[in-house]
C-alpha cells in the first residue's frame, strides 16, 4: 500500500528583477539577511535597544535632534496620513502645494480631516513655485500648516524645500514635508532648514522593502499637537499614544506590535547608508542621474522636467510618438528583468519614470537600463 501523498503547496519564488521604477528599489542582501533573523518579542529588552538605535539613525538621516522621530508601522501613505491627522483639527486652514499625484493626495487627506484647504497649483512636471506660496501665505494668515512634496515621484520634480520651509516659518505657519523619495537621495536638512514635520518611506532611497514610514515632529509641531482641542481622529496614528511605545528610556507601554523583522531590515539599511555617508549618497544619486540623462537623451528621450528642477532619483522622460509604452515596458520586464515605471494621470502612456534610488543607483544600473531601452526601442 502506498502512503497517501499530501502534495505540498509550492513555495513562492519571486523572479529576479532589477528595480528601476518609482519604488520599491533593489534591496541589499544584507538587509534581506537581517530580516531573516529570528523574531523576538517586541518588548524584549534587546528589541527596545534596537528601537533606540533606529531612532538615533533616523535622526541622523533627517538631520534633526527631534525626540519625536520614529518609524510608523505602515507604508509612506500611512506616515503621510499620520502627520496630517496629528497636525490638523477640523476647521484648521492648510495650504497644500499640488504639483503631482502626492500633492493631490495631501489635499484629499486634509479634506477628510475637516480642514479648509487652500491649494497652490503648479503644473505637473514643475517644482513648486515659491512666489505662489508666498502669495498664498500672505493671503491666508490664518493658515496653520503649509504642506508640500519635496521630491514629487509622479513627475520627477524636486522642489526647493529650504526656501518653502523658510517662507512658512516667516509667516508663523508650520511646514509639513513629504520626503518619501528625497530621504537618502537628495540633500535634506530638517533642523537647519527649519522643517516642522516630515515623513518618508523605506522603499525608495533607503532601499528597504516597503512597509515602514519614518516620521519626525519638531518642537513647534509637538506644541500644536499638545494644544489640540479635539483628540487625533485616528487612534492607531495618535503620536501622543505611539510615542509612549517609541519613547525614551526602558519603560515602554504596549501600543501595537511593531513589525519586528521589518525593523531589523530598516536598521541594516540605515547602517548601510551611514557606512557610505549621507553626503556621499546624495552625490552618488546626482552623478548617476547625470550619466543616465546623457544616455537617455542620446536615445532620443527628452525629460519632462526642466533642468534645475529635476529629481536625480526619478527620471521622467517623454516617449517618442507612436510608441506602445505598455508593450515595451512588458518587454523590458520579460526580456531584461528590468522594471521601470509608467506615467500617471495626465502622463499615463506618455512618459516613463526611471528610478535611480538607493541600491538601484549604480553605474551598473545605468548601463543595464540604457542597453535594455536601446534594444527595445530599436525593434
Ligand atoms: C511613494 C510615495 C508616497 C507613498 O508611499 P507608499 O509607501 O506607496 O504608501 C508618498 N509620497 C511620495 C512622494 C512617494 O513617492
Amino acid at each position: 500500500m502506498n502512503a497517501p501523498v499530501t502534495p505540498g503547496l509550492p513555495a513562492f519564488v519571486p523572479p529576479r528583477r532589477v528595480l528601476m521604477g518609482p519604488g520599491p528599489s533593489d534591496v541589499h542582501p544584507r538587509v534581506l539577511a537581517a530580516m531573516a533573523q529570528p523574531t523576538i518579542g517586541h518588548l524584549d529588552p534587546a528589541f527596545i535597544g534596537l528601537m533606540d538605535t533606529i531612532k538615533g539613525l533616523l535622526q541622523q538621516t533627517f538631520r534633526t535632534s527631534n525626540t519625536l522621530t520614529m518609524p510608523i508601522s505602515g507604508p509612506g501613505s500611512a506616515g503621510m496620513e499620520a502627520c496630517f491627522a496629528n497636525l490638523l483639527e477640523p476647521g484648521d486652514t492648510i495650504i497644500v502645494c499640488d504639483n503631482g499625484v502626492f500633492g493631490g493626495r495631501m489635499r484629499a487627506m486634509s479634506e477628510r480631516l475637516g480642514a479648509k484647504v487652500i491649494t497652490v497649483q503648479d503644473p505637473w512636471g514643475r517644482a513648486v513655485d515659491p512666489q505662489k506660496v508666498e502669495d498664498a501665505l500672505k493671503a491666508h494668515p490664518e493658515a496653520s500648516v503649509l504642506a508640500f512634496v519635496h521630491a514629487e515621484t509622479s513627475t520627477g520634480a524636486l522642489s526647493d524645500a529650504r526656501t518653502l520651509a523658510e517662507l512658512a516659518r516667516s509667516h508663523h505657519t508650520l511646514s509639513l514635508v513629504d520626503a518619501v523619495t528625497s530621504l537618502g537621495g537628495s540633500q535634506l536638512e530638517m533642523d537647519a532648514w527649519g522643517i516642522d514635520a516630515i515623513y518618508s518611506g523605506t522603499q525608495k532611497c533607503l532601499s528597504c522593502p516597503p512597509g515602514l514610514s519614518p516620521v519626525s515632529f519638531g518642537p513647534r509641531a509637538v506644541e500644536k499637537l499638545r494644544a489640540r482641542s479635539t483628540p487625533v481622529r485616528s487612534w492607531f496614528m495618535d503620536f501622543g499614544l505611539v510615542i509612549n511605545y517609541w519613547g525614551e528610556g526602558a519603560k515602554r507601554a504596549y501600543h501595537h506590535t511593531a513589525p519586528v523583522n521589518a525593523l531589523y531590515g530598516l536598521h541594516e539599511a540605515l547602517v548601510l547608508l551611514h557606512e557610505e555617508g549621507l553626503e556621499c549618497s546624495w552625490a552618488r544619486h546626482r552623478d548617476h542621474h547625470l550619466s543616465l540623462a546623457r544616455g537617455l537623451e542620446a536615445l532620443g528621450l527628452s525629460y519632462l522636467v526642466p533642468e534645475g528642477e529635476r529629481l536625480p532619483q526619478l527620471n521622467a522622460v517623454r516617449l517618442p510618438a507612436g510608441v506602445d509604452e505598455e508593450r515595451l515596458r512588458r518587454r523590458l520586464l520579460e526580456e531584461h528583468d528590468l522594471e521601470i515605471g509608467a506615467g500617471l494621470g495626465e502622463y499615463a502612456g506618455r512618459i516613463w519614470r526611471i528610478g535611480l534610488m538607493g541600491q538601484s543607483c549604480t553605474s551598473r544600473h545605468v548601463a543595464l537600463c540604457l542597453d535594455a531601452l536601446g534594444k527595445v526601442l530599436q525593434r
